[in-house]
């Protein structure tokens, strides 16, 4: 029995999360959720954004999945999901980004994955405003929370047998913060002679991204980089409906879409909630549970490929309901 935090958040979050519920419990997988709720609706309701049975249950289960969850502005908060990152260390945001076949993409086979420090950089929080004309936001870099996540990603390079890491960066500007993190990036990579390290400058390889990505394998970045990036690569694959993402950390774990909150699309059951559902499956594999993991993913491979219960974003007409329905038969059969 696995007691797991459950967060369906803003937006689409409740549609999508409900439905990667469904499809987890679908497997067969014994789970316990814990149901809490944090973001602009709980706000509206209780004046609190983030209440206590939020941090409780995600420090006693040391796992969730979570929706998106907005920020009102005003609030005292800058970001939630990026309060909630930093407060647990979950250094890792790792994004796996892989075609799936029938969807409609100038891009084929596409198999890359993004590792994306999730604790520091431009994301520190750290912003002053001098004068109502005079704003300024700090850069972080350290090479504890360097290493980490560039560690994270030539272990899995070196498990995956991938011959490359490809390190964005722009030192040549950021001489002393991306500067750190690339030295850390060529120190880790001492370690691993079996493979590459790709240096590669932002602005460089979002063109490369867009006229070659199959290229790419392994991306290691700073934080604001990773979140840019993760969207572009969303887009290279079919969009942000279909990219999960984890947020890890020693022994805690909050798994979570690419996406947003979604808010011109929410309430009207038509977001595809593709991406959460990976991302349980994410969970899934995080917890041991490798078998019940790739059957939820061959299960919604054998679906979009299919092509008959397409979501808007994707080209159909289904509603998130119906996609969802059509993945808990398709593993009910493969089962
Ligand atoms: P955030 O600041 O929270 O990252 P964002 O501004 O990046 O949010 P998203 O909420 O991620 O915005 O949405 C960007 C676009 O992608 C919107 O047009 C939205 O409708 C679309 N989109 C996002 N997620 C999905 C989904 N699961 N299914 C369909 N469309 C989606
Ligand atoms: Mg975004």
């Amino acid at each position: 029995m696995y007691n797991i935090t459950l967060i369906p958040g803003d937006g689409i979050g409740p549609e999508v999360v409900s439905a990667a519920k469904k499809i987890v419990e679908a497997t067969g997988l014994n789970v316990n959720w814990d149901i809490v709720n944090a973001g602009a609706d709980v706000y509206k309701k209780t004046g609190v954004l983030v209440p206590d049975e939020v941090y409780e249950s995600i420090e006693k289960n040391k796992i969730a999945l979570k929706g998106p969850i907005t920020t009102p502005i005003g609030s005292g908060f800058r970001s939630i999901n990026v309060m909630l990152r930093k407060k647990y260390n979950l250094f890792s945001n790792i994004r796996p980004v892989k075609t799936i076949p029938g969807t409609d993409s100038p891009f084929k086979n596409i198999d890359l994955i993004i590792f994306r420090e999730n604790t520091e950089g431009l994301y520190s929080g750290i912003e002053k405003k001098h004068s109502e004309n005079v704003a300024e936001a700090t850069k972080i870099v350290t090479s504890a929370a360097s290493l980490n996540i560039i560690n994270e990603a030539f272990a899995y390079a070196r498990k995956n047998n991938k011959k490359k890491v490809t390190v964005v960066h722009k030192a040549n500007i950021m001489k002393l913060t991306d500067g750190l993190f690339l030295d850390c990036a060529r120190e880790v990579s001492k370690n691993y002679p079996e493979i590459l390290l790709d240096e590669v400058i932002v602005d460089n390889m979002c063109m490369q991204l867009v006229m070659n990505p199959s290229q790419f394998e392994v991306i290691v970045t700073t934080n604001l980089y990773g979140d840019i990036l993760s969207d572009l690569c969303a887009g290279l694959v079919g969009g942000l409906g279909l990219v999960p993402g984890a947020n890890i950390g020693e022994n805690m774990a909050i798994f979570e879409a690419v996406h947003g909150s979604a808010p011109d699309i929410a309430g009207k059951n038509v977001a595809n909630p593709t991406a959460i559902i990976l991302s349980a499956a994410m969970m899934l594999n995080y917890l041991g549970e490798k078998e019940k993991s790739n059957l939820i993913i061959d299960a919604v491979i054998e679906v979009i490929g299919e092509g008959k219960f397409l979501t808007k974003d994707l080209g159909g007409i289904a509603h998130t309901a119906d996609i969802t329905n059509a993945i808990i038969g398709k593993i009910q059969t493969l089962k």
